[in-house]
This record gives structure tokens, sequence and C-alpha cells, in this order.
């Protein structure tokens, strides 16, 4: 679970979310095929399709089957929908077979890869009913070859399985902090955590991958030097468009043996307003020395005083690698006098921790960061949710004026009809190895040029309400300047948004489209937000 869902679990009355009715927008944006007016076709291809699944000897899951509640069921409870079938091979022979059974039906059927299964918008399961789901949980092996310092990690495995096996043979790699989060769409979408400003995002560490292709079911490497406009095109926009991607070899980085993990709370929503500009000042300079290193990676959480229920009104959560605590200490003095600058208080001690460690797998297993590594029940972390995502360029800057515009409607909108609604701020900038130019040329991920990546998350059931007022924040937030090229970030998405195709890809997204025709011209790897729609 997120530090911030666990803060706003706590300051939530379970009653109060439990009461209100299920998420209305719950409804696939494309045809369902298996809709009460599907056609004859239609079902012909169904049972086509099944009976060609069906030769194979690899677990397959169907409405019928004692397990395919607990298989059919969305990560996010506000969400419900029914797949047509569930196939979990484990060779890659097996999951090119339903590749191709799939692709036999031209396009009447649609296929949906499952990695680790956290889709905000179940968009492994296609996002609406009747989707053939290729689940890859069976493909769940780690390599480590550190002669080539790399590993091959299989596309079913969890963030809490690679961080734990990577940390204990003295290795890292950056990436979220939610043991559950499976590295396959993760890292096609980015894939930021707390080591993002020193190593990037997950998705920059990717040299090689292994993908099934649409088509053929042929499986092919894409790397820099094997079928390289996939290699552009999976970074970035690669979930559920081009291919089912069985296996990632990533770089790895050498474990850090001083690390600082912090999570520093205030009180007043003023303060939080003053903190925001401080993070502003220490993520927007080029200077190492005037702001925040990129050693340093840092979080801001809003949750409001009318929310805080006893608790921070707001939180400053993140890492420093390679930093002892005195060293941190003096890093951290420049935030709290830039907070002072700002005219907010310090940082409120009852309210913070901040804990040195000197393994990196203790680091990450903290409560402050992962909270362990744990992946044995992925049943046991569901929760319901709505989130949108705002990514802010550098240059566009807050004003005290302005950022307290957007701290007051928070506050006012922070427990709309039983939920919890929080702001979180994570802050890049011209330091940050995630806005490296080189990485922008070599990657279809767009975004290389953030100030802020912002989360605008709903724990509860999402009423309409909750879903305008989340939309309002968002334009608040962008109110602060009308001419800027401000982003969405596809890891955290969102299937309300209008202009998604423009704010996930940017500036990628004419290049993307064509791979997509190119790679997989009867959209069989299909979903409401994928490229064919855009
Ligand atoms: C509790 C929680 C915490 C999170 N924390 C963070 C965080 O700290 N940082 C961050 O950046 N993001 C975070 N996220 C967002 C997360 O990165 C995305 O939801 C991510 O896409 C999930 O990947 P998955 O493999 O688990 O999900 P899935 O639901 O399996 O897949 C997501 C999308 O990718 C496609 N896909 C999956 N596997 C493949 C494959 N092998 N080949 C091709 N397409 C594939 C799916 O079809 C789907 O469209 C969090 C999400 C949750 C729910």
């Amino acid at each position: 679970m997120q530090l911030t869902n666990v803060l706003l679990a706590i300051a939530l009355a379970p009653s109060l979310v439990s009461s209100l009715p299920a998420d209305s927008s719950a409804k696939p944006l494309t045809s369902d095929p298996t809709a009460a007016n599907a056609t004859t076709s239609a079902s012909s291809s169904s049972s086509a399709l099944k009976a060609c699944l069906q030769q194979y000897p690899f677990e397959q899951v169907y409405a019928a089957s004692s397990n395919y509640a607990t298989y059919s069921r969305p990560e996010n409870e506000n969400l419900s929908y029914k797949a047509f079938a569930i196939a979990l091979p484990s060779s890659v022979a097996g999951a090119s077979d339903v590749v191709k059974c799939v692709a036999a039906q031209q396009g009447t059927q649609k296929l949906a890869v499952r990695g680790g299964h956290h889709s905000y918008a179940a968009y492994d399961m296609g996002g609406g009913d009747g989707w053939t789901v290729l689940d890859l949980r069976k493909f769940n092996s780690i390599s480590i070859d550190s002669n080539a310092k790399t590993a091959t990690v299989g596309a079913g495995v969890r963030l809490g399985t690679l961080a734990q096996e990577l940390a204990q043979a003295g290795y890292a790699l950056p990436h979220g902090t939610c043991a559950y989060v499976g590295v396959s769409g993760h890292g096609l979408g980015g894939g930021y955590g707390f080591a993002s400003r020193k190593w990037g995002f997950l998705m920059d560490h990717i040299v090689s991958m292994q993908i099934i292709l649409p088509t053929t079911g042929e499986v092919v490497t894409a790397s820099p030097t094997q079928n390289t406009d996939l290699f552009w095109g999976l970074r970035g926009g690669g979930q559920n468009n081009f291919g089912a991607v069985l296996s990632f070899t990533y770089a790895l980085e050498t474990a850090p043996t001083q690390i600082v993990d912090f999570s520093y709370g205030y009180r007043s929503n003023s303060d939080c307003v003053s903190a925001l500009l401080a993070l502003q000042d220490m993520v927007s300079t080029t200077s190492s020395s005037a702001g925040f290193p990129a050693d340093l990676t840092a979080e801001l959480l809003w949750i409001t005083e009318s929310a805080a229920n006893g608790g921070p009104a707001c939180t400053l959560g993140g890492q420093h690698i390679g930093a002892t605590r005195s060293q941190h200490d003096a890093v951290f003095q420049r935030f709290r006098d830039a907070v002072k600058k700002h005219g907010g208080s310090d940082y409120d001690a009852s309210q913070t921790t901040v804990k040195s460690h000197t393994t990196w797998a203790n680091a990450l297993a903290d409560d402050l960061v992962m909270g362990g590594f744990d992946v044995s029940d992925p049943n046991s972390d569901h929760e319901p949710y709505y989130a949108k995502s705002l990514i802010q360029p550098e240059g566009t800057l807050y004003t005290k004026d302005t950022a307290t515009s957007l701290m007051n409607l928070l506050n006012e909108y922070s427990t709309t009809d039983g939920t919890g609604n929080s702001i979180s701020f994570a802050g890049f900038g011209p330091l940050s190895l995630t806005n490296n130019l080189t990485l922008s040329a070599s990657a279809a991920y767009p975004h290389r040029d953030t100030l802020f990546l912002y989360q605008f998350y709903s724990y509860g059931t999402t009423t309409d309400k909750v879903r305008q007022r989340m939309a309002q924040l968002v334009d608040q937030a962008k109110s602060i300047s009308s001419s800027a090229q401000w982003g969405g970030y596809v890891n955290y998405i969102d299937r309300q948004l209008q202009e998604w195709a423009n704010a996930y890809y940017g500036s990628a997204l004419t290049r993307l489209k064509s791979l997509k025709s190119k790679y997989d011209p009867n959209n069989i790897f299909d979903y409401a937000q994928g490229l064919a729609h855009a």
C-alpha cells in the first residue's frame, strides 16, 4: 500500500467509505465483445477462440471456473469486469499460443496482458468485459549476471521480489514503493520511486526485452541493436500496445551502503504551502549546493488540516542516497531555511521520522519506503480509489498566492462524499536523471523536463462529485500557467481524462501511432486508452 493510502486510510472512517455506491464510470469505452447485442459472428469467434485455447495444456480460467472470481477481480475495488478467459501459461511457447489464438480471430477478440495487476483502470483486463487476459504471473524468474551487471527478470515479477533479490546480491534499481506493483506495466510506463532523481525511472535501466509480436506470435528481442523502433516505443508507450513483453533485462546499480529515509511532518496548511514553495526552490535550481542534489528524491504529500485527523497536514517523504545522517541534515537545512523564507514554521518533530541505514535492503524494507517485500498474497492488496496525474514542466512556478489557492481548494474537497483526497508532488527538476536529455532521445517517454509529477489521489468509493472535484483540483493547479505544456503520467492512468493521448505521449504520439499500425494492425492488444484510440 502506498504511504498516501496508509495516511488516508487512517484519517477516514471505514463506514463512510463503504456506504457509497459503486463507481458509475466503470464502463468500457470501446466495444464490448460479449455485450448482450454482440453479433453472431462475435459469439462464434468466442467459441473458436475457446476451442483454440483449449488445445493447449496451460492453465485457463473461464466464467464457470471455481477460481474465476479471484482471477477476474480488479485491484481497484471501484471497478468490476468480467474477462472472457484468463490464460496462465508458464512457457514462452504457451504465451505465444495464447497470442496466436486471439490473433486468429482477426481483431474480433481482444487481448490484455497482465503483469503485476496494478493498473489503476484495470487495463490488465482491458478495462471492460469480454477480454482474454494473458496473465504472466508464472514468468517469475530473476537471473543476475554479475559480470555484465545486469538482471533478466520475468514479466510476472513484482517490485517486492525484485527489490529483495537485487539487494541481497548487492544491487539496486529505481522503482516505486508498492511491493505488489509489477515490473511490467511499471517499467513500460516509466517507474518512479525515491531513487529516481539519482537513477532515473525503472524504464531507463531496461537494456533489452523479449516480446511476443501480435500478428505472428513470434518472439523477438527489442534492444538498442535489434528491433530498435520497438525498443524506443516500448519504453513509455509499451503498455498493451505492441505485444506481450515476456522478460526485461536491466542494467543494475551497485546497492548503496549509506541511505537516509525520511518523512517530515508539517502541521498547518500554510506551512504546507511554504513546504511546496521550498520544494520548488530545492528542485528547480541547477546548483546542487543550493538545492537538493540528485542523490535526494523527495515527494510532498498534501493531506490538509481538514483530513489530518490529528496527523500532519502534509509530509515530505523520500530517500537520500549515499548520505550519512549528518550529511543529510546539512543538506536538509536548505529546505528548512527555504520553508522559513516562505513564511512557514519548521517541521513538527512529533510527526517526523528520519532513519539512517547501511544496507539497501533495510532502507527499502523500512515503512518509510516499501514497508517490506512480501508479495505472497496478491489478494490482500486491493482497495477502492481514483487518481489523476499532472506533469508540470520546468520553468512553470507557483507563487504563494497560487499555491495557497490550490491548498484552500484541496482543504475544502479533502473529504468529499466520505473519500480521502490528497495531492502529492514528486520534485524532479534539472538535476534529476529523469530529465536527462540523452535518455529522452532513446525512449518514447516524453516528459524529460518535469518539475513536479503530481498525483491527485482519492481513497474510497468514487462518486460523480468526487470525479468533478478531482478535475477541478487539476484545473486549479494548471491555472498557474495557460501556456505551459502540461502532461500526464501513463502509470497513473485516468480513463476520465479527455486529452489523454497528448497528455501521456506528447511529442512521441505520432511515431507511437505509426508503430501501433505497423506491429498490431488488427488492434489485438487493445484497451480504451490504447494507441489505436489515440
Ligand atoms: C498501490 C499502487 C502503488 C503504486 N506506486 C507507484 C509508484 O510508487 N511509482 C510509480 O511510478 N507508479 C506507481 N503505481 C502505478 C504503477 O506503476 C502502474 O499502475 C503500473 O502500470 C502497474 O504495472 P503492473 O504490471 O502491476 O500492472 P498491470 O495491471 O498488470 O499492467 C498495467 C498495464 O500494462 C500492460 N502490461 C502489463 N504487463 C505487460 C507486458 N508484459 N507486456 C505488455 N503490456 C503489459 C497491461 O495490459 C496494462 O495496460 C502504483 C500503483 C498502485 C496500484
